[in-house]
């Protein structure tokens, strides 16, 4: 059984709608996909109706933005009640600071000569969660970067002049609002460091005892290293591991599949939602 817990769709920053995509996870291979769009549940529909006639199981997903002690990161929230109040008001916080944000990063690039505009973004995101890939695409569309990752590399990280922060929710915070929610809590790719900064062990186990699940060790931006640290940390806070691709689709260059999670750690997330 072939299961990859974390990608994205045309609802955030991914490139497939979400119908293609569950297309592309069945072509792949795969048994069982998580749709995690971003801030958002909007893909799930669609894609639940593509799962069902393609015969592949879709867990309902979605990425929340968070920060603690002053850094980004990511929580995924898997099989939580998308009506639940709180939820949704949070998400909405997230999309809807996501609109200024990314209008002064695309001010600030402008200023300094990158000639972006913010229709040029709000139409490359469509209806999709806005977020620096989108700004990323306009920078290619104009013949700055040749392509996202190098957008990203050159101007858009969060060291950077042209970086603006958005809305996020404390990360504990967050843990304890998705099992409020019915929803199982994992932290998505928390060794990612050559995206940005990242938090410590002590603040793992302080996401561990707010109720974490699970620990995206397997996650195509960790290195070797990273994996063993945090396979050992996971061990010491009684977390389980999982493993994802994060595809986004083209402009990225991880594949879907490209890392799995044990169909007894999925067994174990299952028995948790809606508890
Ligand atoms: P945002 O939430 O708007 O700050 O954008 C974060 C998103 O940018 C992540 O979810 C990734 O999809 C993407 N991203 C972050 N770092 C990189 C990178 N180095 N190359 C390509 N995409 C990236
Ligand atoms: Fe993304
Ligand atoms: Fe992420
Ligand atoms: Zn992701």
């Amino acid at each position: 059984m072939r299961i990859d817990l974390h990608v994205h769709s045309r609802a955030s920053d991914g490139t497939l709608s979400p119908a293609d995509l569950v297309r592309a996870a069945r072509a792949a291979d795969l048994d069982l996909l998580a749709l995690t769009d971003h801030d958002t549940v909007a893909g799930l529909a669609e894609a639940g109706e593509e799962a069902a006639r393609a015969g592949l199981r879709l867990l309902p997903g979605v990425e929340i933005s968070c920060a603690m002690d002053g850094v980004s990161l990511h929580l995924l929230a898997y099989g939580a009640d998308p009506s639940d109040p709180e939820l949704a008001t949070e998400l909405a916080r997230c999309r809807d600071d996501r609109v200024p944000r990314a209008q002064e990063m695309v001010r600030r690039l402008a200023a300094a000569g990158h000639p972006v505009t913010w229709s040029m973004v709000a139409d490359l995101a469509g209806e999709g969660t806005v977020g620096r890939p989108h700004v990323a695409d306009a920078l290619v569309r104009v013949g700055a970067v040749p392509d996202r990752e190098a957008a990203f590399a050159q101007l858009l990280r969060p060291e950077g002049s042209f970086y603006v922060r958005h809305h996020a929710a404390p990360a504990a915070d967050a843990v304890r609002m998705v099992r409020r929610a019915g929803g199982v809590p994992v932290f998505a790719h928390p060794g990612a460091a050559r995206r940005g900064p990242t938090v410590d062990d002590e603040a793992v186990a302080r996401l561990a005892e707010a109720g974490l699940f699970a620990l995206e060790v397997d996650h195509p931006d960790h290195d070797r290293p990273t994996r063993a640290h945090l396979r050992g940390l996971a061990a010491e806070l009684g977390l389980q591991v999982t493993g994802a691709s994060d595809f986004h689709g083209s402009g990225r260059a991880q594949r879907l599949g490209s890392e799995t999670t044990h169909p007894d750690v999925l067994e174990a997330l299952l028995a948790e939602v809606g508890r």
